[in-house]
């Protein structure tokens, strides 16, 4: 595991432990919403949670948020299991979901309802939010709220049994209406949707809110820490509240850290989903999106992610994190495991014309120059080659130092060649070049150690394969696409250039067999790795993870 700074909230947690305040237990849980896939935002929670349950001995919950049926769906269910494991955590048995507690949080309204402490309310969603008053000015109370304890157990039942339309009532907590917070002015605990349930099917038509629900599912799962983002600290008091009037034998605490905020992207589900909906592209785990099961097309690493998560700490603040501090964390794990091999993604055709017709030689390359053990591989040499059409300028600037007519440049692990003849076609296009190769410069010859100012790499024409590269690039233009002053919709800052196909890419031989898990440094280029998805024996797909350097000018 990534070594693991202390921080706030770890820090309350080993006061706890010190003092026995939760009998020494560990107990947290991570409660997405199955509205969705994860994102890189769920990932630091995940890591946080996780890790803290690790750290000291405890258990991480993973716990389904599903009380709000309209938008869930068991697809997401299962990509946040796919994915949380990839992460590299588990959960163990202590699998839940809130909609197994719906009995009891049934129950436990009946007691509130019993103790004076909740009402049946008939006021419609807007008098609701009318009543409620703003935060300097007290509210209303509901005519309502002085409903008999029978009168509204009553009710309560005949909601539950489908006798009231939608949205015609709710019950609400009787706190206050004048409580400053805002929360605090008799919210709402119950709904009525008759709206079929991915677990429940329709045994349901009124639903806890989320205020309601996640407090007593912490409570009944025994949760010591429930940590969860900054907006939920003014709901705090309704947390508390809830749990000490019905007196339940386990208070969790909530303590809450900010959420991560990531440059060029965009992190709500409403707003992922949208961009999947109205395919902008291609689904919730496109190589582009900020998802977890986006970044893992994309060829990013576990590891790369949890270092991340470690790199940018647990604070109280919101602030904005620079994408770049993610693009170093995805960088500085590749280039430690990533397999260096030799691809050309923009080929021109190079003919070595003194170098003998049908001879084929085998040389020597490095796999990774960063791993001794990950050893050497063969690559094969011969008459006619592919370079990078970059590579190759007629009318170079003072500093170039590759290939030019009449100029030298070294191939990588093979010789020094030589460009002769540029040959173009009647468009006046280059289609070829015509080199020759210093045949004793080659690693162990007479002239290996003369030297010309470039290396270039290339890739044996014969031998090359041919390969779909698909070159991804930041999804966004701009820092903060859904914060803009001018109130543009983040849409309009989509990146046009966020996905380069490349069809005619030649790769080094050795690709052949590539694997999804195998990540590969195309040198002088980039990380990249095969789609899991398109990838195939025989017609093989890259997805480019990162280029080797960040381009982006700031
Ligand atoms: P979204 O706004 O994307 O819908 P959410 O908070 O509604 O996010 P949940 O599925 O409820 O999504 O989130 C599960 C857990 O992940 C919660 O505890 C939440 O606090 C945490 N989480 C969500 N987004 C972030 C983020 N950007 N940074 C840190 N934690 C996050
Ligand atoms: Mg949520
Ligand atoms: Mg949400």
């Amino acid at each position: 595991a990534a070594p693991q700074p202390a921080d706030f909230i770890r820090d309350i947690v080993a006061e706890d432990n010190r003092t026995g305040k939760h009998g020494g237990r560990v107990v947290t849980r991570f409660p997405p919403e199955p509205n969705g896939y994860l994102h890189i935002g769920h990932a630091k929670s995940i890591c946080l949670n996780f890790g803290i349950a690790l750290e000291n001995k405890g258990i991480c919950h993973l716990r389904f948020d599903d009380t709000n049926p309209a938008r869930e769906d068991v697809e997401y269910v299962d990509s946040i299991q796919e994915d949380v494991r990839w992460l590299g955590f588990d959960w163990g048995q202590k699998k839940f979901y809130a909609s197994d507690y719906f009995g009891k949080l049934y129950d436990f309204a009946v007691q509130l309802i019993k103790m004076g402490k909740a009402y049946v309310c008939d006021l419609t969603p807007e008098q609701m939010i009318e009543f409620r008053g703003a935060p300097t000015v007290p509210g209303k109370e509901s005519p309502f709220r002085n409903r008999s304890v029978e009168e509204n157990l009553d009710l309560f039942a005949r909601m539950r049994a489908g006798e009231f339309a939608d949205g015609s009532k709710t019950v609400r907590a009787k706190i206050d209406m004048a409580s400053p917070n805002i929360h605090m002015r008799d919210p709402a605990l119950y709904r009525i949707r008759k709206v079929e349930h991915h677990r429940t099917g329709n045994q349901w038509c009124i639903y806890p809110m989320y205020d309601y629900a996640h407090c007593l599912s912490d409570s009944i799962e025994s949760i010591t820490h429930s940590i969860c983002t900054l907006e939920f600290e003014v709901h705090r008091p309704l947390y508390d509240w809830i749990l000490d009037v019905l007196k339940t034998p386990s208070h969790p605490q909530q303590i809450e850290f900010a959420r991560l905020n990531l440059g060029y992207t965009v992190m709500s589900k409403r707003k992922l989903l949208q961009l999947v909906e109205e395919n902008l592209v291609t689904g919730w785990d496109d190589p582009r999106m900020p998802t977890i099961a986006g970044m893992r097309r994309r060829g990013v690493t576990p590891e790369a992610l949890r270092h991340f998560c470690a790199r940018i700490g647990v604070t109280k603040y919101n602030g904005l994190t620079d994408i770049a501090l993610l693009e170093h964390s995805i960088r500085e794990d590749l280039n430690k495991r990533a397999l260096r091999v030799m691809s050309v993604l923009h080929p021109i055709k190079v003919v070595l014309t003194n170098y003998p017709e049908g001879k084929v030689e085998e040389l020597e390359a490095i796999n990774n120059p960063e791993d001794p053990t990950a050893g050497t591989r063969k690559v094969p040499f011969s008459r006619e080659i592919y370079i990078e059409r970059d590579d190759f300028m007629e009318n170079p600037p003072k500093k170039f130092f590759r290939l030019m007519p009449g100029g030298e440049v070294r191939l990588r692990y093979a010789y020094i060649i030589k460009c002769e003849q540029v040959i173009k076609n009647d468009e006046g296009e280059i289609i070829e070049l015509h080199c020759t190769v210093d045949p004793d410069s080659k690693s162990g010859g007479a002239t290996a150690g003369r030297k010309v100012k470039g290396t270039i790499h290339w890739v044996s024409a014969q031998h090359a394969l041919n390969a779909e590269v698909r070159m991804y690039d930041r999804l966004f233009t701009v820092e903060e696409p859904d914060g803009d002053k001018q109130g543009r919709d983040f849409k309009e800052f989509l990146n046009p250039h966020s996905l380069e196909l490349l069809k005619d890419a030649k790769l080094e031989p050795s690709l052949a067999n590539a694997k999804p898990e195998i990540r590969y440094q195309f040198e002088r280029l980039g990380y990249f790795c095969t789609d899991p998805k398109d990838s195939k024996l025989g017609s093989l797909v890259f997805n480019r993870t990162i280029p080797l350097r960040d381009s982006w000018a700031k």
